[in-house]
């Protein structure tokens, strides 16, 4: 469904990503890893359009859309989640998700908005829970639950979430990687970028590692997850990125995530 070829993009400063080859298919998780600044956020954003591709390819269905804008990308159906959620705190809930449908605004009728607002509710009863509350009283957790959420509304076939798990508690991680696992039972595609290398491989069909700008390992999450040189590099010793849990903690919990998962 995604596919970039050869795909370069930066900034005034030149380029951050070279030569980036990448797919990702309907119903598929792909991970992008990488330590901090390896270009994750880059590559995103180039995808999105939030930054202009300079070289290479990039298409979406079978069509290029490399020189499209942002808008027209999510109308395609290529829709960001982006770093630190970017939620409206002063606005409700149920605000913040009526935004994430805003580029179909003329399409959607009021009847519509909410059937699809109770939907982004079954899958986080949360926030159904908490429609007309600020999204400023939302936890870390269910504040990226709504970014995620908003994604949702703007009905993608691709969804790329740039680090969910940042400054979210270990258990929180686990439970925003278990949701979206879960979106993948529903025919999206995602494309996974994160520093939690281990619960992202987990979760992931499929991954990438990019060091430097440069994708310089791919596989399926489970090749990844096993290979010596990606468990040095960005598993650490028992632990994963940012877990602060002991390791008997963390491996029970992944068993657990995995089983629920699989
Ligand atoms: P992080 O997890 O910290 O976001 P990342 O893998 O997403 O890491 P990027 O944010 O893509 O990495 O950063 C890659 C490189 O691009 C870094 O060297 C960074 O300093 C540089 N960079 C990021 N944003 C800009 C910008 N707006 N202008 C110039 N350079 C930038």
């Amino acid at each position: 469904m995604l596919e970039l070829n050869r795909l370069s993009a930066g900034y005034d400063s030149g380029n951050i990503v070279h030569d980036i080859d990448l797919r990702v298919g309907e119903g598929e998780i792909v991970a992008l890893v990488g330590a901090n600044g390896a270009g994750k956020s880059t590559l995103v954003k180039a995808i999105s359009g939030i930054i202009p591709v300079r070289s290479g390819g990039l298409q979406f269905e079978e069509e290029r859309i490399d020189r499209e804008t942002t808008r027209a990308r999510v109308l395609r159906g290529l829709v960001q989640v982006p770093e630190g959620r970017q939620i409206f705190a002063g606005l409700t809930v149920r605000e913040n998700l009526r935004l994430g449908a805003h580029g179909r605004a003329k399409e959607i009728t009021p009847p519509q908005l909410a059937e699809k607002i109770v939907q982004i509710g079954e899958l986080f009863p949360i926030l159904l829970q908490r429609l007309d509350q600020p999204a400023a009283n939302l936890s870390g957790g269910q504040q990226q639950m709504l970014a995620i959420g908003r994604g949702l509304m703007a009905d993608p076939r691709i969804l790329i979430l740039d680090e969910p798990s940042l400054g979210l508690s270990p258990i929180l991680v686990a439970e925003i990687f278990q949701l979206i696992a879960g979106l993948r039972q529903k025919g999206l595609g995602i494309l996974l970028s994160e520093q939690n290398a281990r619960l992202s491989l987990a979760i992931a069909n499929r991954g990438y590692v990019i060091e430097n700008g440069k994708i310089v390992l791919g596989g399926t999450g489970a090749e990844l997850l096993n290979n010596p040189e990606v468990a040095a590099r960005y598993l650490g010793v028992g632990k994963a990125v940012g877990d602060t849990q002991p390791e008997s903690n963390f491996a029970s919990r992944l068993k657990r995530l995995l089983d629920r998962t699989e």
